[in-house]
């Protein structure tokens, strides 16, 4: 049994949820302790019980520990199940985190899966759905795992109620992907998402990034959705030949529509400047495939402290080298091989 330091590195969700997801593929059973010590509220949240349950159900696991405020947990699998697949978080916690946790091991399972997940679908601290949709799963295309999200209703936070449809054609066995360079830029573009709020609040958040990205007036666009509750988003996309990147900042009470617009702007100017194709969050969501590909490479800026926790994470559960070397001041290529 593989045994797992919870408060190892950084500390946080993502050590549970990356062990759930390789412990399914490998079929490797393990214990983790100090869950998510680095955290303000240590053990399991109601997003991590849905994504052990999750990963229980799809693995047909025998898993104890499992309940809100668990310090431990652990899990032992049998056989990885695709098919329909209902998940709820039941709160505004992010359903694109239970999908990251079960979705490995649906790309290479010997079937088709249908996956519904409710929750929170845009939440700061996790992958938004258009991030999901735009950025994440074109790349997972090219390793050969077929992945179509549809959002069906957002959920923002505090409310939640959100629900995404994900439909999964596996690939077996995935291949390698080499992300070094982006290509040249084809669109940038920026959309604010607002639900129960009014769309002057759209309009100054664009007004912002339009400015500070220098975008044209036809690439920029409000979208009013219905939700459960008041919510807003900016979603900023670059599109490279060979990668787009999203950027996104969460509107919040008490803080200005300019700040808004000013913190995703400076987010995707940074990555504009920084030439390197791969962003922080993509870079910690390419791992895990890239490691079950046993290859690829890209290149990214200083990777963060959640990178190499997720790296360290990971080659406990599966045989590879990954390898973080400095190309130039400010970019970074990994490497993973057998
Ligand atoms: P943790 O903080 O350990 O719960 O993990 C959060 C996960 O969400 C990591 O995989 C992050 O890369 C991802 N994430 C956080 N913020 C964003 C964002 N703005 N866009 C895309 N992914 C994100």
């Amino acid at each position: 049994m593989i045994t797992i330091d919870g408060s190892f590195g950084e500390g946080g969700g993502q050590i549970l949820r990356t062990s759930l997801a390789l412990s399914l593929v490998t079929g490797q059973p393990f214990r983790i302790e100090n869950i998510r010590s680095g955290r303000k509220k240590p053990g399991l949240m109601r997003q991590h019980l849905t994504a052990a349950n999750a990963a229980a159900e799809i693995g047909n696991a025998d898993i104890s520990g499992a309940s809100i405020g668990s310090g431990a947990l652990t899990f032992s699998p049998k056989s990885v199940r695709p098919g329909s697949h209902r998940f709820s978080v039941g709160t505004a916690g992010s359903c694109t985190l239970v999908l990251q946790t079960v979705l490995p091991a649906l790309l290479t399972a010997d079937g088709d899966s249908c996956l519904t997940l409710e929750g929170g679908t845009h939440n700061p601290f996790a992958p938004p759905f258009d991030f999901l949709e735009r950025a994440f799963l074109p790349l997972l295309d090219r390793m050969g795992a077929h992945v179509a999200a549809k959002l069906a209703r957002p959920g923002f936070y505090p409310a939640g109620g959100g629900r995404v449809e994900i439909a999964i054609v596996p690939a077996g066995q995935l291949d390698p992907i080499e992300l070094l360079e982006r290509g040249g830029l084809r669109r940038c573009s920026a959309r604010a998402i607002v639900s129960g709020l009014p769309e002057k609040i759209a309009e100054r958040e664009l007004s912002v990034v339009q400015k500070r990205l220098s975008l044209p007036g036809d690439c920029t666009e409000i979208q009013s959705v219905r939700s459960n509750g008041p919510g807003n988003v900016v979603v900023v996309e670059i599109e490279h030949d060979h990668v787009t990147e999203v950027f996104t900042s969460f509107g919040q009470k008490g803080v200005s529509a300019e700040a808004v617009g000013r913190e995703v702007a400076s987010e995707a100017g940074c990555y504009l400047e920084a030439r390197a194709p791969v962003g922080e969050h993509l870079a910690d969501q390419l791992l895990i495939p890239m490691a079950l590909a046993g290859g690829g490479a890209f290149r990214t800026c200083q990777p963060t402290g959640h990178t190499r926790t997720n790296v360290e994470i990971i080659k406990r559960f599966v045989d590879v080298r990954i390898e973080i070397e400095k190309v130039s001041a400010s970019i970074c290529e990994v490497t993973v091989g057998k």
